[in-house]
């Protein structure tokens, strides 16, 4: 599989000088192999991706699958061009909101914020509802579980030609990689998903366990995760731990802060890897960037 990054800002897309190397789109990420290629998340960089899928793909079904219905999520959807061409089957896969994940992405798109209804596009579209659950693409095996955060959120296990990519945006751990307090933080998470299907962090770790390559929410400093607790993003050091505890091979930290400049971000990148450097461990952590092509 060939993972290429679209979009890597959490919140809000962040054009313009201060972030240009590391990019200022929302979350976006492509997941090619010989088959197919899937897209996680409509943040604002699906809407480069959907103009490289009209120039260069040559099959018209594509998989796309949200982690979930936050803003920063889905606001690319309505410039992603391939929903207004007819040849396109276009299967928008998220997690169940009660029946009601049509209503949650298209209610962007009703007329009071943009100009055409989901009912007019002209191509084919179509929701799936997911909970925790395996469903097989070709031969690509994709599993589900909900993770932390206040809504229903979903990460993703791909499995292909025995690779394993696990995501894991938005997710809210702990600074030692930990579950928090899910009762006090995300009575929403509670209330849409019931709580008996809520994972244990065991259960979150045996679904990232063993990953080729896992891609974390990694907001925070830690000093800045003090005052963020419950708001469902996790600092770069709980991030990290929680990828050794998965014995990931390879991390991306994700859902980059839109406040962090460029030159912050560099800082960061280069702390972490004389961190493992110095401990004498061979440990592979990247932090995403727009542009920037993984081989798993
Ligand atoms: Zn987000
Ligand atoms: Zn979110």
């Amino acid at each position: 599989m060939i993972v290429k990054f679209w979009g890597v800002r959490g919140s809000i897309p962040v054009p313009g000088l201060n972030t240009a190397v590391y990019g200022g789109n929302t979350s976006c990420i492509e997941i090619r192999n010989d088959e197919t290629i899937f897209i996680i998340d409509a943040g604002s960089g699906i809407r480069a991706l959907g103009e490289k899928i009209k120039s260069s793909y040559p099959k018209y079904e594509i998989n796309l699958f949200l982690t979930h219905t936050h803003w920063d999520h889905i606001q690319g959807l309505p410039f992603f061009s391939p929903i207004f061409d007819y040849r396109y089957k276009i299967l928008i896969h998220g997690p169940s909101m009660l029946g009601k994940l049509r209503n949650m992405v298209s209610g962007q798109m009703g007329y009071i914020y943009f100009p055409v209804k989901v009912e007019d596009l002209s191509s084919y579209i179509d929701f799936r509802e997911l909970e925790s659950e395996t469903i097989k693409i070709g031969n690509t095996k994709i599993s589900t579980l909900y993770i932390y955060h206040p809504t229903a959120c979903l990460g993703y296990s791909f499995e292909y030609l025995g690779k394993k990519l696990v995501t894991l945006f938005d997710f809210e751990v702990d600074v030692k990689g930990e579950q928090i307090i899910l009762g006090d933080f995300f009575p929403q998470m509670l209330r849409i998903v019931g709580k008996e299907n809520v994972p244990s962090i065991d259960d979150i770790i045996e679904f990232a366990y063993n990953a080729d390559l896992l891609i974390i929410d990694a907001q925070y400093t830690k000093a800045e995760y003090q005052s963020k607790k419950g708001w469902g993003h996790s600092s770069i050091p709980s991030a990290i731990n929680f990828g050794i505890k998965t014995k990931a091979k390879k991390i991306v930290l994700f859902h980059l802060d839109p406040s962090r400049k460029d030159e912050d971000m560099m800082l960061i990148e280069h702390y972490i890897e004389n961190y493992f450097k110095m401990k004498g461990v061979d440990f592979k952590v990247y932090v995403s960037r727009e542009g920037m092509e993984i081989e798993v």
